[in-house]
């Protein structure tokens, strides 16, 4: 072949490679979309995160495939509103599901809802009451909403809860069954939820343990069984991402592992999750895998929220800022800058009265609003309006208020707060005519609630 048809050549193969857009932009497809999510799951008790026992390999060699958050939030340390938040992309005052056993707003669009008129086969797997269809609402976007209830809770009463083995399996027979099309698969453990149980396979020795490794007050005894039943669900978490490999989904899918939100184990004097809002229950793990693994065990340190997943999931389908979502694309370096303030909220029990009353949600009012800028946190509690502040870099365990040593930053950020606070209020005031998808409390829910510690 002569020069110049060589040369010919290579300036043709040159203009397709242009005009197909293949120049700088390697990203092998994004296919599929999966979440793995675990009920009730400390960051900070998952090796990946610098916890001391090997609680968990399988999410451990996952994050080197992906991208790990170190500093992840949920905004309502409470499974309803934080997942409500994941699915939604708005924090719990905008998607009125405050507390559990409250339903999403009926206008509220979410992730699946999006994601189908795309084209995606969307299903859900939950194993955790207050996500039952008729309280949560969630299914209404979900093609397929399976509940997970068969493991016994509370003196062995109540089946509330979904069984690792149990999940997994149901969800590797879905994907077998759809691996063919795009779909949107959203999974969710619940071990790690009170009561703990000990797995005799899953222990750990802790002698070795550094006690700062826990905050003062931490009843050990709960500890070792928490940490049992993490490493058991992380065994199930191995054996579902290792058949996502052998189906040939891993590579092409976008995959997120998160949690809800933590758990206090006596810490602030206050055991389990929902009313308060120190890191114990508000730092969660978030690690996400792209496609191809692009940018695979990379460690990022700047301050995330579950809001973040839905834009970031959306900018990665090259439809960023499409939908009305509140969060930022986490892979956009200019959008995840520093002095983001997060804000945080709490509210008291689900009212269980006068249900049929289209405005009773109104009755669940705030307890507690925080607002999160780099490490500085500043939480304010509405019934003694008082306030705290913390550097959680300096006390990751928030063990000694700030607020009144005189810190310029701490005083700025009340203000903002109750600024915010102010918002807040107002839009909860524009929107009391919002109606829940679901308004109907049944006297089992109401029980397992109260069995739960979610109605006051
Ligand atoms: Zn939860």
């Amino acid at each position: 072949m002569s020069n110049i048809r060589l040369i010919k050549r290579f300036v043709f193969l040159l203009i397709l490679i242009i005009l197909f857009g293949f120049v700088g932009d390697a990203r092998p497809e994004l296919r599929n979309i999966i979440i793995i999510s675990v009920d009730t799951l400390r960051a900070d008790h998952l090796s990946c995160y610098g916890y001391p026992l090997q609680t968990s390999p399988a999410v451990d060699a996952f994050a080197r495939d992906g991208v790990l958050f170190t500093n992840c939030y949920t905004l309502t340390p409470l499974t309803t509103p934080s997942f409500g938040t994941m699915l939604t992309s708005l924090p719990p005052f905008k998607h009125g599901a405050k507390r559990n056993g409250l339903s999403l707003y009926r206008k509220v669009k979410t992730l699946p809802y999006y994601l189908k008129r795309l084209g995606y086969r969307t299903a859900a797997f939950v194993s955790n009451w207050p996500l039952r269809k008729k309280l949560c609402g969630f299914n209404k976007d979900f093609d397929a909403y399976y509940q997970v209830f068969t493991k016994k809770r509370w003196l062995g009463i109540m089946n509330s809860e979904g069984e690792a083995p149990e999940v997994t399996q149901k969800a590797i027979a879905w994907l077998k069954k759809n691996r063919k099309c795009r779909f949107f698969l959203w999974v969710l453990y619940t071990e790690p939820h009170a009561p703990y149980i000990l797995h005799e396979k899953f222990t750990f020795d802790y002698s070795q343990v550094p006690p700062s490794t826990y905050p003062p007050k931490t009843k050990m005894k709960k500890i070792k069984k928490y940490d049992s039943e993490i490493a058991y669900t992380d065994y199930y978490i191995g054996r579902l991402i290792e058949k996502i490999r052998q189906l040939e989904l891993y590579r092409n899918s976008l995959i997120v592992f998160v949690g809800d939100h933590g758990e206090s184990f006596g810490e602030h004097n206050y055991s389990r999750h929902g009313r308060k809002l120190y890191n114990s229950t508000l730092h969660v793990p978030l690690i996400i895998k792209l496609p191809g693994n692009r940018l695979k065990n990379t460690v990022r340190r700047e301050n995330a929220s579950i809001l973040d997943i839905g834009p970031t999931i959306f900018s990665a389908l090259n439809l960023p800022g499409s939908f009305p979502m509140d969060g930022i694309n986490l892979f956009n370096r200019e959008g995840s800058k520093l002095n983001r303030e997060i804000l945080l909220e709490t509210y008291g029990g689900t009212v269980h009265f006068r249900r049929k009353d289209r405005r009773y949600h109104m009755k669940v009012k705030p307890i507690r609003y925080a607002i999160l800028n780099g490490s500085i946190k500043v939480i304010y509690n509405l019934k003694s309006n008082s306030f705290e502040a913390y550097d959680i870099n300096k006390d990751p365990f928030e063990t000694t208020s700030i607020f009144y040593k005189l810190l310029i930053s701490a005083r700025d950020m009340k203000q903002v707060l109750l600024g915010k606070v102010e918002q807040v209020k107002k839009y909860i005031k524009l929107n009391r005519n919002l109606r829940l998808r679901e308004a109907v409390l049944s006297k089992e829910d109401l029980e397992r609630l109260k069995s739960l510690g979610y109605i006051d």
